[in-house]
């Protein structure tokens, strides 16, 4: 079984309420099982939603307590989006996943090849998953 990030599934879950469908990563992974998740739902946080950015290093950082995940309007987000990468792992470890695919350039979910390492992401590493990045 494999987790995606929601949005590549089609799931308007972004913050600006669209989804990043990738329709030949849904043909490549058709006769798989498949886990959407979605870390910044998740950590509860609502659809739409104002941007949200690393500050201050990457998602290792976040989880170790030396960078924030503020938004555009200078809110903090840390604990929301530390509260969804937990989720996400609960869920990834209940349904016995065996590979994960991520969005790029997400502050949850990019996996540190376009942009830095998410929170989500950093803390599936961390804890030994395998983790790519789709666009
Ligand atoms: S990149 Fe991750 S956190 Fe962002 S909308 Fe997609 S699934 Fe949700």
């Amino acid at each position: 079984m494999i987790a995606l990030s929601a949005c590549l599934l089609g799931y308007n879950c972004r913050y600006d309420g669209k989804s990043k469908k990738n329709l030949a990563l849904i043909k490549l992974l058709e006769s798989e099982k498949i886990l959407p998740i979605c870390p910044e739902q998740l950590g509860g946080l609502k659809t739409p939603r104002a941007r949200s950015n690393l500050v201050g290093g990457d998602g290792f950082d976040v989880l170790d307590g030396n960078a924030k995940v503020i938004n555009t309007y200078g809110d903090d987000n840390t604990k929301a989006f530390i509260k969804g990468a937990y989720a996400a792992l609960d869920m990834i470890r209940a349904h016995n996943i065996e590979r994960c695919f991520l969005k790029d350039k997400s502050p949850s979910c990019g996996v540190g090849e376009k942009y830095l390492t998410g929170v989500t992401a950093a803390l599936l590493i961390r804890k030994g998953y395998i983790v790519e990045e789709v666009s």
